[in-house]
């Protein structure tokens, strides 16, 4: 059966750097972190949502107006299809994709095939207290190969969702000196953006009780991490 598409965002001027895009959201995702504000998305297990050939007819009414697509999720390397990738290409649209990094063999075959052209990967926490963060065990090794290619593949960012429950000086340090050993050298670029509690809906509704991450916060974990990293941004 072929892919569906779960939700699409007709248009965004942020989610690709510096191009105007749409956003296609695909159901599912391995993970179980707690904060994730939108659930019914994640812990979906089929997904009727529309055609490719509803995505397709709107995009090709969109050439000229838009210049990328964002495919996100849950987690989108479970469900996508590389075929899909390659008519958006096709189309000449610029791709990029979010992924929490569980599926570097994916990954890598998307860009072998040079089917994207961004790509901004999760990295939850320090290696030590990945599961914690993702809700779930998680396979460090995997993580471990997709935050070098995404490294490689340099039109790339990490973002790291900071909780102050998980994501203290001490975790910051470990994290930013894990990604440096994995990388090598300094990776380019981190943005650092606050947890917001959603009334409507998380993973776990006990993070209500959690505070919403403030400005200064994400700052002083900057500072922790600026050595790490060629840039680290924040996002309130
Ligand atoms: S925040 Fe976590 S659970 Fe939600 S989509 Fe991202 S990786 Fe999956």
């Amino acid at each position: 059966m072929s892919m569906n598409i779960a939700g699409l965002q007709k248009v965004s001027t942020i989610d690709y750097p510096g191009e105007i895009s749409c956003i296609v959201f695909l159901h599912g995702c391995n993970f179980r972190c707690g904060f994730c504000y939108n659930p019914d998305l994640v812990l979906r297990e089929a997904c009727e949502g529309f055609s490719q050939e509803y995505f397709f007819d709107f995009l090709k009414k969109r050439k000229g107006k838009l210049d990328a697509v964002c495919i996100t999720g849950g987690e989108p390397l479970i469900t996508l299809d590389l075929e899909f990738v390659k008519k958006i290409k096709e189309l000449g649209f610029k791709v990029k994709i979010d992924t929490n990094g569980s599926f570097p063999d994916k990954l890598k075959e998307l860009i072998d095939n040079k089917l994207i052209d961004y790509i901004a990967m999760d990295i939850k926490s320090s290696r030590e207290f990945y599961a914690r963060a993702a809700g779930i065990p998680v396979d460090i090794s995997k993580i471990e190969r997709s935050i070098k290619l995404v490294h490689d593949f340099k039109n790339s960012e990490f973002r790291t969702t900071i909780v102050k429950r998980f994501h203290d000086e001490k975790v910051m340090r470990e994290l930013g000196k894990w990604v440096k050993k994995i990388c090598g050298e300094k990776s380019s670029q981190i943005f650092l953006q606050g947890f917001r509690k959603n009334e409507e809906g998380m993973i776990d509704m006990d993070f209500l009780k959690e505070q919403n991450v403030s400005e200064k916060y994400l700052e002083e974990m900057r500072e922790v991490i600026k050595n790490y990293f060629c840039e680290v941004g924040v996002r309130c």
